[in-house]
């Protein structure tokens, strides 16, 4: 094994990773080191070391709150082109556990960070293109090794990947990540999720393209449909809405701020439903859609707002945020309505948005029940040791 430089934690500072939390935070080190004095560069591989020597594991160096993520907490592990393949693989053993991809889906989360224990990097599936994230310089780094070992997965069938990110890196001049394929070229851009169809936009669109973490619910909102009038908030491709449709409903309104979103949701929908009458789309301000509205026009309402809290420092007015726009939405819903809220927010926790939603219910005054809490799907899986991972909250609520 080459040696690599060492950082040492403050007496007391190894506890966290004692426990496998794969973050080592800046304070908790004896010293920052600098590429000057110390000759480490962001996205370095390191050592971490226990104040007293022990070395706990290897992970990527950067420069910001979060110095170190761990890769592996084996002092003697390795962590080279090979590794990246071991872990890639695991990442796979766990989707064909969960039957990903199938005859009926092939829209997934491959690689998702802490929670397949590859801190920094994220990697969705469509069809035979992988859209891969990048969050940390070291996985920067890494990219052309892991670009190489996805396309020997033996059955995710990966042929392209495309390289996106541009905006989801430390903004550090000399990284220049340039959103582009990086093994193979464009092979078309339609994938299912339960046996229904999506264009996914990945060289424009938001994130990777589709928010795949949204599966399972969208599941749940087809069932719960039928015979309903259904307004899908915030509807970004339109999978709820697309679901909605295939579920029953009477009618359908898909709301975007953004013209761009209409357009793909409306794609998806004709795509789907050729010929659809019954699905309107606007292209609006979704507090404006919700006050203009008639009351009673839904009786099932989906707000699937994008993060109201990118960091702690906005967690206040997340919650006030999450308050007012469930407030609206039990203001207006029908008799017998259903509301599907959620909130992406890593930091709001799941009590935190619950309360907001239960004091929007409050100042409603209605009678308000949950009928279900949920979550992210088992392939967004949640690292014990990285309760942060746990971002996605939702809850099914029945309006009297
Ligand atoms: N529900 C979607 C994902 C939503 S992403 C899905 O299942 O795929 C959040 C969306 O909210 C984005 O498309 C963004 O354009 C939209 N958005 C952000 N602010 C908005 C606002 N004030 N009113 C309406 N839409 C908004």
């Amino acid at each position: 094994m080459t040696t690599l430089p060492i950082l040492r934690l403050k007496r007391g500072k190894e506890d966290s990773l004692d426990r496998f939390h794969p973050w080592v935070f800046s304070g908790a080190l004896t010293r920052m080191p600098d590429a000057e004095h110390d000759g480490i560069e962001e996205g370095d591989l390191v050592q971490v070391a226990a104040s007293d020597g022990r070395i706990i594991g290897t992970g990527h160096f950067q420069i910001g709150s979060i110095a170190v993520r761990m890769l592996t907490f084996d002092a003697t592990e390795t962590v080279d082109a090979d590794f990246f393949g071991r872990r890639l693989a695991d990442a796979a053993a766990l989707r064909h556990t969960l039957r990903l991809p199938s005859e009926t889906t092939t829209a997934y989360r491959l690689v998702h960070g802490e929670g397949d224990f590859l801190p920094g990097l994220v990697v969705d599936v469509y069809g035979a293109t992988a859209v891969m994230q990048a969050h940390s310089p070291g996985m920067h780094f890494a990219r052309h090794a892991i670009a190489e070992a996805l396309t020997k997965l033996p059955d995710a069938g990966i042929k392209s990947v495309y390289y996106k990110s541009e905006t989801t890196l430390p903004y550090k001049a000399h990284l220049d990540p340039q959103n582009d394929y990086i093994v193979g070229s464009y092979i078309g851009d339609t994938a299912l999720e339960n046996g229904l169809q999506f264009r996914v936009d990945w060289l424009k669109g938001q994130k990777t393209g589709f928010f795949v973490d949204q599966r399972d619910n969208r599941d749940l909102v087809g069932r719960y449909s039928a015979g309903r009038s259904v307004l899908n908030m915030f509807c970004y491709t339109g999978g709820f809405s697309v679901y909605a449709l295939a579920g029953g409903a009477r009618s359908v309104v898909s709301v975007d701020s953004s013209a761009k979103a209409i357009s793909l949701t409306d794609a998806n929908v004709e795509l789907n439903f050729p010929g659809c009458d019954i699905h309107k789309s606007f292209a609006v301000d979704a507090f404006k859609y919700l006050d203009s509205m008639e009351s009673g026009e839904h009786d099932l309402i989906i707000l699937d707002p994008p993060a109201f809290a990118k960091h702690r420092s906005a967690l206040h007015n997340a919650l006030q945020g999450y308050r007012r726009l469930n407030a609206k939405a039990f203001e207006k819903i029908a008799h017998g309505g259903i509301l599907f809220t959620f909130s992406c927010s890593q930091a709001v926790s799941k009590e935190q948005f619950r309360l907001a939603v239960f004091s929007a219910a409050a100042q409603s005054r209605r009678r308000v029940r949950i009928l279900h809490q949920l979550t992210q799907p088992a392939d967004h899986p949640i690292n014990i040791y990285h309760p942060e991972g746990e971002y996605l909250k939702g809850l099914v609520l029945y309006v009297e």
